[in-house]
């Protein structure tokens, strides 16, 4: 038991889910800190008797042990939990991610890029991702900071070689893809009434490419041209491959 305070921990369900959890909440029961399994129903300060004067009162259901207790205690932190940012969604528009359903950002990755996002240079760590405990959130601000230093010792940005754009020949000026841009790398031409796509901000995922109705958007290595050909040429190895394979069955 500890000297010097009597700690309780009221929760519902134990879960000790990362590395070194269930070492840490073994160590604090060896440390004298009382769980007691049951959903508090009440923090009052109406004390009943002698031993609950000027304490705050737990009301609590103990499901254990099947019974109803008070436990008077000097202190009670409540831990409240955490919800993602009201306006996640309109940041996120802002620099080019993604929100998952819940409303937190979404890493690119969450084993193989952790704190990278789709969008080149833009890295999230910490409660930004959704709920994570101040070791998780140090050592994901320390893997983002490395990697921004190593882009600025690089001095230069390697791109994607894949990007789309945009022929303004035929380009009808819709406007279709300008909305459709995950990295805001569409922007539309007034004075000309055709859309453009900023080669350093396009990261050649094809959306622009497979909405534009006009066929004015294409993918370097990827236009219809390319495709068709790429095509003709299976097709046509399958033909030659058939053409032997009954030869050989009639010989
Ligand atoms: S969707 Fe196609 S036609 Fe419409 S503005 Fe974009 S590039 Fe032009
Ligand atoms: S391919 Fe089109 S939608 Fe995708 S990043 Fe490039 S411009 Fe944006």
């Amino acid at each position: 038991m500890n000297e010097l305070a009597t700690v309780y921990n009221f929760y519902i369900d134990m879960r000790t889910a990362y590395k070194a959890y269930d070492e840490f909440y073994q160590r604090v029961l060896e440390e004298g800190t009382l769980f007691v399994r049951g959903k508090v129903a009440e923090v009052t300060d109406a004390a009943r008797n002698e031993r609950e004067k000027g304490k705050l009162i737990i009301q609590v259901e103990d499901t254990l042990a099947g019974k109803q207790r008070r436990i008077p205690v000097d202190m009670v932190i409540l831990s409240s939990g955490l919800q993602p940012r009201h306006d996640a969604k309109e940041v996120g528009k802002l620099f080019g991610i993604s929100c998952s359903m819940d409303g937190w950002f979404t890493e690119k990755h969450p084993k193989l890029d952790p704190v990278a996002t789709m969008t080149e240079g833009i890295y999230i760590v910490g409660c930004a991702q959704g709920p994570k405990d101040i070791p998780s959130s140090v050592a994901q601000g320390a893997a983002a900071s490395a990697r921004v230093l190593d882009k600025i010792l690089q001095k230069e940005v390697a791109l994607e070689p894949i990007k789309a754009t945009v022929d303004q020949e035929k380009c009808s000026g819709c406007k279709i893809c300008n909305g459709l841009c995950p990295f805001n790398a569409i922007s539309f031409i007034e004075d000309d009434k055709v859309s453009y796509i900023n080669p350093a901000l396009c990261q050649g995922c094809g959306t622009c490419v497979a909405a534009c109705p006009a066929g004015a958007i294409s993918g370097t290595g990827f236009s219809n041209e390319q495709i068709i050909a790429q095509i003709d040429g299976l097709m046509l190895k399958n033909l030659e491959m058939t053409a032997v394979k009954k030869r050989k069955s009639e010989t």
